[in-house]
């Protein structure tokens, strides 16, 4: 039997890349399959089957282990206290003030850029001030961690007097804390992972940003959160040479997609770190579900899980980086969170396979939609439609679809 990550197992692989690193021999590499994810592609000449792998992947340890429930934990409702930061941040900028008190305490940051050559997300190591912006902002696709996985191994090694905060997805920093514990790292590691709805395919991604660049020209900016119509109205933005491209999520391709989780990686379906199980010593994500309607400004949801991460925290609030607004129950943040298994996917499998066989975006879409659970479907059109009121009315709204929906 094999002892390498081709082994069957009945988890999905979520391409955090973790393997990737562990290999001694580099038999492994990431790319980007044809459902549109990253997958590890193991070189049969090179791999000597020695089970290295394994042992850091998702797929084959017993993760509770290495894990503690997200519902013991107490969450704050966090936001920065520079408000141009928090106003150009995804949800209250917590994620940033964390990597510049990092930068100013000589850690190096782990964290996620775009990159506009190849149009995918990219997993980079910083240590310098400037960097932090290209952070700065959530890209909604999966990041390839390879390299800076591998960098920090290797760095962290050679010296054990540098510290890092390293900050991803769920199922990355689950992958990273396995290569920490099997490497014997003894640097100092913060662990900062972010509340997920999951990832969305490249092939939903790659034809909509190259419309999109037919239509603007060279992307200057690409902004997946922007708060230009407050914090509530999830809004993307793109800045090309030839103009200017901004629309409420529900009325965006790529978002509606995102939403209607029909294009998701299948780890993502029934992902246990998702859902329930937190591997980093702090989790943060946009505090949503009612307690901050008034606020467009975003405040960030920072669930403690370790004394590592209320230290942190503390820290960061002692210095005045961030405010504390106060202290809540787990459960008053999570239930406005994706912390249920997504049914559909027979339909994702569907739709993935026609993205895979290059069929347009647009008639995908028509083709998913009526095929979505009634209330679904019912939720989408209401959520386009408010995009057409004023602001002053999209509170009670929101009060009304809340009582309705969740
Ligand atoms: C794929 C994805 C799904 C998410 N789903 C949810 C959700 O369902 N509910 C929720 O409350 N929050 C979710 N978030 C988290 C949320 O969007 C913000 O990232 C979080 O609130 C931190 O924002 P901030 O204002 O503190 O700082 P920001 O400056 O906006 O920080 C963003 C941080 O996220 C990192 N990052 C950006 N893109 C990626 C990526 N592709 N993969 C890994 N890390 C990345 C950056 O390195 C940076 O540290 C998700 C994020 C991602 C990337």
């Amino acid at each position: 039997m094999r002892k390498n990550i081709l082994a069957d197992s009945q988890i999905s692989c979520t391409g955090c890349g973790a393997c990737v690193a562990s290999c001694h021999k580099k038999a492994i590499t990431l790319s980007i399959n044809e459902e549109g994810f990253y997958a590890p592609v193991v070189d049969g000449n090179l791999c000597v089957d020695c089970g290295a792998c394994q042992k850091v992947c998702y797929r084959f340890i017993a993760f509770t282990n290495h894990t503690c429930e997200m519902r013991d934990k107490t969450v704050y409702g966090v936001y920065s206290s520079n408000q141009v930061i928090q106003h150009t941040t995804t949800s209250g900028g917590c994620a940033y003030e964390l990597s510049l008190w990092g930068i100013d305490h000589g850690y190096k940051i782990m964290g996620v850029i775009y990159d506009y050559e190849k149009d995918q997300a990219k997993t980079v190591l910083i240590s310098q001030q400037k960097d932090l912006e290209l952070l700065k902002g959530s890209k909604y696709i999966q990041s390839d961690t390879s390299e800076a996985f591998a960098l920090l191994l290797e760095e962290a090694k050679k010296d054990q007097s540098q510290k890092y905060i390293c900050i991803g997805t769920p199922c990355q920093i689950f992958g990273l804390r396995q290569l920490i514990r099997r490497h014997h790292l003894a640097n100092e590691l913060i662990l900062v992972d972010l509340f997920c709805h999951g990832v969305p395919s490249y092939n939903v991604w790659k034809p909509y940003i190259s419309q999109k660049r037919r239509e603007l020209g060279k992307l200057n900016q690409v902004q997946f959160r922007h708060k230009g119509n407050g914090w509530h109205q999830y809004t993307i933005r793109l800045l090309g040479e030839k103009g200017i491209y901004s629309e409420f999520a529900y009325k965006d391709m790529f978002y509606r997609y995102f939403f209607d989780n029909v294009a998701l990686n299948t780890s993502c379906f029934t992902c246990a770190l998702r859902k329930e199980y937190v591997a980093s010593d702090l989790r943060l994500g946009d505090f949503l579900g009612g307690a901050y309607e008034q606020r467009e400004d975003g405040v960030s949801a920072a669930l403690v899980a370790t004394d590592k991460g209320d230290w942190l925290l503390k820290e960061l609030a002692k210095e005045k980086r961030i405010i504390i607004d106060r202290e809540w129950l787990s459960t008053d943040c999570l239930k406005a969170q994706s912390t249920c298994d997504y049914l559909n996917l027979y339909l994702r499998d569907k739709v993935i396979m026609k993205l895979r066989d290059g069929e347009d975006l647009g008639n995908v879409q028509h083709f998913y939609f009526r095929y979505l659970p009634f209330k679904n479907r019912l939720r989408s059109y209401f959520k386009r439609l408010v995009t057409f009121l004023p602001p002053s009315m999209l509170m009670i709204i929101r009060r009304f679809y809340r009582a309705f929906f969740s």
